[in-house]
């Protein structure tokens, strides 16, 4: 586009960017996607840290697009108790927000279950707690974006998650969950979604964060071997190499089946409060209910 070397090639689009404008065409996506959520001055959001690249991009992408807009930016960090892994992440995600000067709050899994990830991984024999660690991730997110009156709760997920998350609920003929993988209103207790990433590849999330020389957590957590997540990954980058565009593809398929889906009652669309902990729910009693019974066994 304007002659200077090429740090970055999209072979989906065909285009060859300078780290220039490889920065300017994730802005421009992440811009366009922030756009979509109407947010007003006044409005609150929560964006899940971790410390990692997507969510420490989603963090100050947030910081520099919303906070002048008069919307209030503020931020959650999930402990799920991984001894060697979690305490890094949670020392990257404070570093920016106190550089950011935006609050700050960690909520635990041993708080809140009564059991550590580390725990869960023995009681399930050594296997994956990857189940209980995502269910107990996405109740506290939303918990704690509730109590904070937020409008949105924004996460880092990227185009490469969020096509993974397609194919695997599609392979595991998941309907109910495609039909929660989009985007949703708020209600009954859900606080809406914004993922200002999902159009941008993780390479191009870690490019950026690269480029502006943003500090983040790069370890891998080490249940992420076992995790089924993997094998979906692998498969689909073997894929998107073969047949490039096939992660826009997955996405544009769960938007346009999505508002159908979810409007389907047999698939969840009714919710109500869990005879057990108050949290949202399609059935009487919720996943992370359940799964926390389980793995406390
Ligand atoms: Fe949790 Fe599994 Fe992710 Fe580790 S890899 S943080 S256990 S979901």
């Amino acid at each position: 586009m304007c002659g200077q070397p090429a740090v970055l090639l999209q072979r989906y689009s065909g285009a060859h960017l300078c780290g220039e404008h490889a920065q300017r065409s994730v802005e421009k996506r992440v811009t366009k996607e922030m756009a979509r959520d109407k947010l007003r001055r006044g409005d609150v959001v929560v964006v899940a840290v971790s410390g990692g690249k997507d969510s420490v991009c989603a963090l100050r992408f947030a910081r520099r697009y919303l906070a002048p807009a008069g919307v209030e930016v503020r931020a959650v960090t999930v402990d799920e108790g991984i001894a060697s892994y979690r305490p890094a992440g949670i020392e990257v995600a404070a570093s920016h927000c106190k550089e950011l000067d935006v609050p700050h709050e960690v909520v635990r899994d041993r708080d809140a279950f009564g059991v550590t990830m580390d725990e869960a991984s023995q009681r399930l024999e050594g296997a994956a707690p990857c189940s209980p660690c995502g269910v107990f991730r996405r109740t506290l997110l939303n918990k704690a974006a509730r109590e904070h009156g937020a409008a949105r709760l924004v996460t880092g997920h990227n185009l490469d998650d969020l096509a993974q998350s397609v194919l695997m609920n599609v392979l595991r003929g998941d309907a109910a969950r495609l039909a929660r993988l989009g985007r949703h209103e708020a209600r009954d207790g859900l606080v809406p979604r914004s993922t200002p990433l999902r159009m941008v590849p993780e390479r191009e999330v870690a490019l950026y964060a690269h480029l502006q020389g943003w500090a983040v957590h790069n370890e891998e957590c080490p249940y992420a071997v076992l995790a089924q997540r993997r094998g979906v990954r692998d498969t689909l980058l073997e894929l998107e190499e073969r047949e490039p565009g096939t992660r826009h593809a997955l996405v544009a398929f769960l938007d346009k089946v999505q508002p159908a889906l979810a409007r389907e009652p047999s698939l969840g669309a009714e919710l109500r409060a869990c005879l057990t902990c108050g949290e949202p729910t399609s059935g009487e009693r919720c996943q992370a209910c359940a799964m926390a019974e389980r793995v406390r066994a």
